[in-house]
């Protein structure tokens, strides 16, 4: 059977994409590597766009202020409007509306090929008019189509329990010995739980996590029990320089669209699913697949003002991680809570 759309990958990106395209009639198969969702992650989410979360026993905490940490530990509040949440199950609801629309996910299928209208996975072929690469930060079907890995930050995670986080609010930490390049992150859970991480750049996240966890003065308010381990990695290098070529389109981490300062990419995942997905609609309704490229430039629109300037604040911050002085001095021009870091 020849699909309208394959999309590689059922996290955020590509569930939006499918349910959308699925909804208005079109013959969707998705492919997912895992046997279900479990894309690695803290969870948060900001209130800040247009979209319902698909079910309320996701959410784990409400959040209102993000609290950053200098290296010498004074801070500074911000007030906020967002969520967090288990990410499991928030892509499972996202996964479940894309079947009820109608699209097909065969779980546990990993793209292998690009193929001449299709895809090869390792079951078999399937064919497509259109392919969505929305299969994270090491997108194949990115590396497939000849583009070079982007720039990542790698990450680390424990669910702990047993502890006192700040009730309904974000902490994060920079400091050179805890996150070189990155940050330590609190999200709570619950009265007594939070996700406790740490991205950096360099070196393993998990020993910099244990490191941070076992520090005076965190061991007091962090020695809990710690459950659900995770790892995994985000792209911090922008947008890839093309999203968007013959009928292959790139969504979310795939194209590089997680914040390159705050690693934050589901709300970019959801809104480019969006509009891939409407993009895609046009394109078939059409038979036009010239329109595929609107997508691209909608995006850009979009993203790349915000990206340029996080990018160059991504590169301030490589250099301020050569000393928590540095850190010190500058974080209000670096981390998105401060009026410093809009300012020009
Ligand atoms: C530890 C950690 C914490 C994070 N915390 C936050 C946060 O608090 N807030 C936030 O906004 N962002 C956060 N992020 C970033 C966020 O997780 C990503 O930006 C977001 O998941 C991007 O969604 P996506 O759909 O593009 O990709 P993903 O969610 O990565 O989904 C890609 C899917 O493709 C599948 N796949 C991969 N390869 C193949 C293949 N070959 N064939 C078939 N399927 C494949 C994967 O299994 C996966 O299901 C975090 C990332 C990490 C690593």
């Amino acid at each position: 059977m020849e699909h309208d759309v394959i999309v590689i990958g059922a996290g955020p990106a590509g569930s939006v994409t499918a349910a959308l395209v699925a909804s208005a009639g079109y013959r969707v198969l998705v492919l997912e590597k895992n046997t279900s969702c479990r894309s690695p992650c803290a969870g948060y989410i900001s209130n800040n766009i247009n979209f319902e979360i698909p079910d309320n026993s996701v959410v784990q905490s409400r959040i209102t202020k993000m609290r950053t940490y200098f290296p010498d530990l004074s801070f500074h509040d911000f007030e906020l409007n967002g969520f967090v949440v288990n990410r499991s199950l928030f892509d499972m609801g996202l996964a479940r509306k894309a079947i009820d629309e109608g699209a097909i996910i065969r779980w546990g299928s990993s793209l292998q090929e690009l193929v001449t209208g299709g895809v090869k996975f390792r079951e078999g072929v399937a064919m497509g008019k259109i392919i969505v690469g929305a299969d994270g930060v090491f997108s194949k079907t990115a590396s497939l189509s000849g583009f070079k890995k982007q720039r990542f930050a790698v990450c680390a995670q424990y669910h702990l329990k047993g502890i006192n986080p700040l009730s309904h609010t974000c902490e994060i930490f920079f400091n050179q010995e805890y996150a070189p390049g990155g940050y330590v992150w609190i999200y709570p859970t619950g009265k007594d739980s939070a996700k406790v991480g740490v991205g950096v750049t360099q070196g393993y996240p998990r020993a910099y996590l244990e490191k941070f966890i076992s520090s005076t003065p965190f061991l007091e308010r962090l020695g809990g029990r710690k459950t659900e381990y995770i790892t995994g990695a985000l792209p911090i290098g922008g947008l890839r320089e093309k999203l968007c070529y013959g009928n292959v389109l790139l969504v979310g981490d795939s194209a590089g669209m997680a914040d390159p300062v705050t690693g934050a990419g589901i709300n970019n995942a959801i809104l480019a699913g969006e509009i891939a997905g409407k993009t895609i609609i046009k394109a078939l309704e059409s038979s036009d697949m010239e329109i595929l490229s609107e997508y691209e430039t909608k995006i850009r629109r979009l993203l790349e003002r915000p990206f340029t300037r996080a990018l160059e604040k991504r590169k301030m911050l490589d250099v301020c991680y050569a000393s928590n002085e540095l850190l010190q001095e500058n974080l209000p021009e670096l981390w998105v809570t401060f009026r410093q870091y809009w300012n020009n």
